[in-house]
C-alpha cells in the first residue's frame, strides 16, 4: 500500500486490527525518520493572552465566553519566556494567542519580534499563531524576523466549517490567508480538529488531501475536545467519551499525514497528552517530529484553556522541560538542541526557487 491514494488512507483510517496498525505506525515512523530525520525538534509555546474577537463554537476563550478572566502578558514577560527558551536551547518559539486585528497589537506583536531577534542575535525562530490577518499585517511580521506561521484550517470541509462556527467566520478568507502566508515566504503550516461532531471519515481523509494540495510545509493536528460554556459541547454533551478511540484516530491521521505527505513536520501537540499522560510520545513513534512545551507564565495558564483538562496548567516552564525531555529520551529520541529544525519540505522548495 502506498499511501497515496484516497482508499488506502480511507482503509487505515478504519483500520481495526492492532497488529496491522502496529506495522502501519512502524513504517510512519521509519518514513519520519527517513524524510526528516531522527530527531525531534522543541518550539517553546508562549500563550500570551486569551483575548479574541472571534466566536468560533468549540472554543473555551471565544469571546462571547464570558467565564475566563482575560489577560495580556506585559511585553517584559514575553521577551523574557522567549530568552529563558533560547537559554535552554529550545531553538524556536511559538507565539500564540487570542485573535485580534486592531493597530495597538499589531504594532506591539511587531516590536516583540525586533527585540526578541535582536536580544537573541537572529538566533532564535520565531513561529507566530495569532489568526487570520491582512497580508500587509503578515509582510510586517515576517519583516520584522518571523519565519513560520500556524493556522489551523480546522476541517477542509466548507459546510462542517460553517456549522462549527457563526456566520461572519469565513472558510475563504482563511484559505485565503494560507496562500497568502505561503506567498510572503513563511513556513505555513496547518491542521485541523480530529473527531469533531458530524465529521466524518471522508471528510478526514479530505483533510489530509487538503494538506498536500495546499503544499504546507507544517502540520498540527490534535483531537477536539470538549469545552464547557460552548455552544458546540450545548449541541453534542456526549461526543466521543471514549478517550482511547479518539487517539487512536489521531495517531491514525498522524501516520497517515507522514505516509502521504513524507518531509513536512508534524507536531505531537499538547491536546494529545490530555487524552493519555504519554499521547504525545506515542505520536512520535507514528511519525510526528516535533514538540511544543508549554513556557508560558505559570499564572496565566489557568486562563488559557481552549478545551476542558487542559494538563500542565499547574506546572512551571521549568518543570515542563525537566518532565518533557526525559519523556523523549526515556523512549530513544533523539532532542535537537539549540536547532530551528526547519521543514524539510520548505528547505526543498526555497532551492528549487533559487534556480
Ligand atoms: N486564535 C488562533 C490561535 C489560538 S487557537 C487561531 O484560532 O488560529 C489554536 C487552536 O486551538 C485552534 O486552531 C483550534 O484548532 C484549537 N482548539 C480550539 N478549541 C479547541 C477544542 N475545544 N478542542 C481542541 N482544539 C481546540
Ligand atoms: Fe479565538 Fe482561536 Fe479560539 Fe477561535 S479558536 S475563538 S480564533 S482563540
Amino acid at each position: 500500500m502506498e499511501f497515496s491514494e484516497r482508499n488506502d488512507v480511507k482503509y487505515l483510517l478504519e483500520l481495526r486490527d492492532s497488529e496491522e496498525l502496529k506495522k502501519i505506525f512502524d513504517r510512519a515512523y521509519q518514513e519520519r525518520i527517513k524524510y526528516v530525520g531522527p530527531k525531534v525538534y522543541l518550539r517553546g509555546l508562549i500563550e500570551f493572552s486569551n483575548i479574541c474577537i472571534k466566536s468560533c463554537y468549540y472554543c473555551g476563550i471565544r469571546r462571547s465566553n464570558t467565564l475566563p478572566s482575560r489577560y495580556l502578558m506585559k511585553e517584559d514577560e514575553i521577551i523574557e519566556s522567549a530568552l529563558w527558551a533560547f537559554q535552554n536551547k529550545y531553538g524556536s518559539i511559538v507565539l500564540q494567542s487570542g485573535e485580534r486585528r486592531d493597530s495597538l497589537f499589531v504594532e506591539s506583536i511587531g516590536t516583540i519580534i525586533e527585540k526578541i531577534k535582536k536580544q537573541t542575535d537572529g538566533k532564535l525562530g520565531i513561529t507566530l499563531s495569532l489568526g487570520e490577518q491582512k497580508d500587509e499585517v503578515y509582510e510586517k511580521w515576517f519583516a520584522a524576523g518571523a519565519h513560520r506561521y500556524l493556522l489551523r484550517i480546522e476541517t477542509s470541509s466548507k459546510s462542517l466549517y460553517e456549522k462549527l462556527h457563526p456566520a461572519n467566520h469565513s472558510f475563504e478568507k482563511r484559505k485565503n490567508c494560507l496562500t497568502a502566508l505561503k506567498k510572503i515566504g513563511y513556513q505555513v503550516g496547518t491542521g485541523v480538529m480530529i473527531g469533531l461532531p458530524m465529521q466524518t471519515v471522508d471528510d478526514l481523509v479530505d483533510d489530509l488531501f487538503f494538506f498536500k494540495e495546499m503544499d504546507v510545509d507544517m502540520i498540527g493536528m490534535g483531537p477536539y475536545l470538549a469545552s464547557n460554556n460552548t455552544p458546540l459541547n450545548e449541541q453534542f454533551p456526549d461526543h466521543f467519551a471514549d478517550k482511547e478511540e479518539l487517539l487512536k484516530l489521531s495517531l491514525k491521521m498522524i501516520a497517515a499525514a507522514r505516509l502521504l505527505l513524507k518531509d513536512v513536520n508534524i507536531a505531537s501537540t499538547t491536546a494529545l497528552q490530555a487524552l493519555k499522560y504519554d499521547g504525545r510520545e506515542q505520536a512520535l513513534k507514528c511519525g510526528a517530529n516535533i514538540i511544543m512545551p508549554n513556557i508560558t507564565l505559570r499564572k496565566y495558564r489557568p486562563y488559557y484553556q481552549l478545551y476542558d483538562n487542559k494538563p500542565c496548567i499547574k506546572e512551571s516552564s521549568e518543570l515542563c522541560k525537566m518532565c518533557l525531555t526525559n519523556r523523549i529520551i526515556s523512549i530513544g529520541e533523539k532532542i535537537g538542541y539549540d536547532e530551528w529544525g526547519d521543514s524539510l519540505h520548505f528547505q526543498k522548495i526555497k532551492y528549487r526557487n533559487t534556480f
